[in-house]
């Protein structure tokens, strides 16, 4: 999404806001978002092509970007994310912990160890690991910061052939949740965007493997389109944003009435 952002009369400048997973999808439709706001954006991915090519896209638009190149699951790896957002840019006001992947549709008894592995491993340890190298800079520094993580509709309501899918983002916002509470008082809220059916490279795999369901997709939202990228993105910015200063705690679902019905 690299058209203009909804969100008029939010400002992020002399805000410093790492993404994760902002070489394509939802993190880079934040990324462009949060770019075009001012701010200093760190765009972090395991895609160093990708992530090269987000941060030359706003740069390109006039805003200032450094691409990390980082696997979430890393320990050592998110260390040294959160290291060079400080030493770069001086601190870390906001983080949009958006990089996750998919499930293959299976029931749950078709799945097996690896996979799980997989899914947890990105979806669960690497919010995780984010967070807690986040929380350790922004206790450090003046005037707290933000945390937005990216769950799923599948965080709120089960998931039909997606079970370790919908565990993960459950195990998301169950994290949100609790790291709200324990640093509420030190100036950092910790919010999650839950997204319905998107039309990012992530729906775009998942439809290929099931050709037909396509149509099936679009009708399944109450709305009568797929979400677009810059849809959550937005969510994430306002969150992010001094118009959201008294949520904390708070799963925000961005699905077009998906989790209504
Ligand atoms: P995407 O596959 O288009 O983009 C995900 C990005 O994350 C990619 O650039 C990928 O390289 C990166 N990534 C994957 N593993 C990583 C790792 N270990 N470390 C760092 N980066 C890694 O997907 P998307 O649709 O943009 O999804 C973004 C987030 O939104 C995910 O957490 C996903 O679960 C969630 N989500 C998406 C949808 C949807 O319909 N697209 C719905 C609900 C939730």
């Amino acid at each position: 999404m690299a058209g203009s952002s909804r969100v008029e009369g939010i400002s992020f400048a002399g805000k410093v806001v790492l993404v994760t997973g902002a070489a394509g999808g939802i993190g880079r439709a934040a990324a462009l978002a949060f770019g075009r706001a001012g701010a200093c954006v760190v765009v972090a991915d395991t895609s160093v092509d990708g992530g090269h090519a987000t941060a030359a896209m706003i740069v390109e638009a006039g805003g200032k970007a450094l691409f990390v190149p980082c696997n979430v699951t890393r320990d050592a790896e998110v260390e040294a994310l959160i290291d060079k957002t400080v030493s770069y840019y001086g601190k870390l006001d906001c983080a949009f912990n958006n990089a996750g992947i998919e499930e293959e549709y299976l029931p749950l008894a078709e799945a097996d160890e690896a996979l799980y592995d997989r899914i947890m491993g990105v979806n669960v340890k690497g919010t995780w690991l984010c967070m807690k190298y986040e929380i350790r800079q922004m206790l450090k520094q003046e005037g707290g910061g933000v945390i937005v993580n990216t769950a799923s509709v599948a965080g709120l309501v089960g998931a039909p052939t997606q079970a370790i899918y919908a565990a993960s983002k459950h195990a998301v916002v169950g994290m949100t949740k609790t790291a709200a509470v324990e640093y509420g008082r030190d100036g950092i809220r910790i919010n999650s965007v839950c997204p319905g059916l998107i039309d990012t490279p992530m729906l775009a795999r998942a439809l290929k493997r099931e050709p037909g369901r396509e149509e099936k997709l679009k009708n399944a939202n109450p709305i009568g389109r797929l979400g677009q990228a810059g849809d959550i993105a937005e969510a994430a910015m306002w969150l992010c944003s001094e118009h959201a200063a008294f949520i904390t705690g708070h799963q925000l679902a961005v699905d077009g009435g998906l989790s209504a019905i």
